[in-house]
Formats: C-alpha cells, sequence, structure tokens
C-alpha cells in the first residue's frame, strides 16, 4: 500500500508543494512546528534512514533543502531534521526530512 506521501507525490491526496526535482518532494507541513516547516521527501519510497540504500536519488534531500531554505529566505539559519523509529517520534514510514525556520530553534531538541 503507499504511503500518505507516496499519494500527495502522485497527486492523489491535497498538499502544498513548494518544489520537486527528479528525486524528491517537498510540502509545507499540515502541522507546523515553525513559522516555515516544510517535508522534503524521497520519491522513491524508502521506509526511513535505516533502511537507506548506500547511493540514489535520496542525496538531494540536501540539495534541495538548500535551495527551498534561500527560496523562504531563510537567511537567520534553518534546521533539517530526519527522524528514525519510535524514540525520534516517526510517524511516516517514508524517508522525509523536516527543514524548520523562521525562529530561534533551541538545542538540544527534545
Ligand atoms: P515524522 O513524524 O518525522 O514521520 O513526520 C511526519 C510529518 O508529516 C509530520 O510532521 C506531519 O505533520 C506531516 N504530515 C502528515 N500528513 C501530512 C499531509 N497530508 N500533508 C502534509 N504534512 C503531513
Amino acid at each position: 500500500m503507499p504511503s500518505i506521501f507516496t499519494k500527495i507525490i502522485n497527486r492523489e491526496m491535497p498538499a502544498d508543494i513548494v518544489y520537486e526535482d527528479d528525486y524528491v518532494v517537498a510540502f509545507r507541513d499540515i502541522n507546523p512546528q515553525a513559522p516555515t516547516h516544510i517535508v522534503i521527501v524521497t520519491r522513491e519510497e524508502i521506509s526511513g534512514l535505516a533502511s537507506l540504500p548506500e547511493t540514489g536519488g535520496h542525496t538531494h534531500i540536501l540539495n534541495a533543502a538548500k535551495k527551498i531554505a534561500e527560496h523562504e529566505n531563510l537567511f537567520n539559519g534553518y534546521r533539517l531534521v530526519i527522524n528514525q523509529g519510535k524514540d525520534a517520534g516517526q510517524t511516516v514510514n517514508h524517508l522525509h526530512a523536516h527543514l524548520l525556520g523562521g525562529r530561534p530553534m533551541a538545542w538540544p531538541p527534545g
């Protein structure tokens, strides 16, 4: 069964898509945790970091994050987060990174 993010990628579910290329699709998080909160998803349905292939389009998550951050005017900084597994609070088993910005971030994260 396709993940909820694959449905968004295939336009079977609505989302506010802000960026896409051959490898990743990015859209605004439905439950934003910062003024800018964008989810960057691999087109390939990889279940998470723990299942990461050695090579492939997932590396474009970083390039996409840089481009989106520039486009969103996050000149004061931003954070890129990948939650892997239960302890990290992963809720969607389809590899994605959270791009968060628009406010100061605490460290360490909760
Ligand atoms: P994670 O908890 O790291 O697996 O992140 C999943 C993220 O996907 C959460 O921040 C959710 O708010 C977000 N999310 C879930 N469903 C949707 C959706 N339909 N559109 C946009 N974001 C979503």
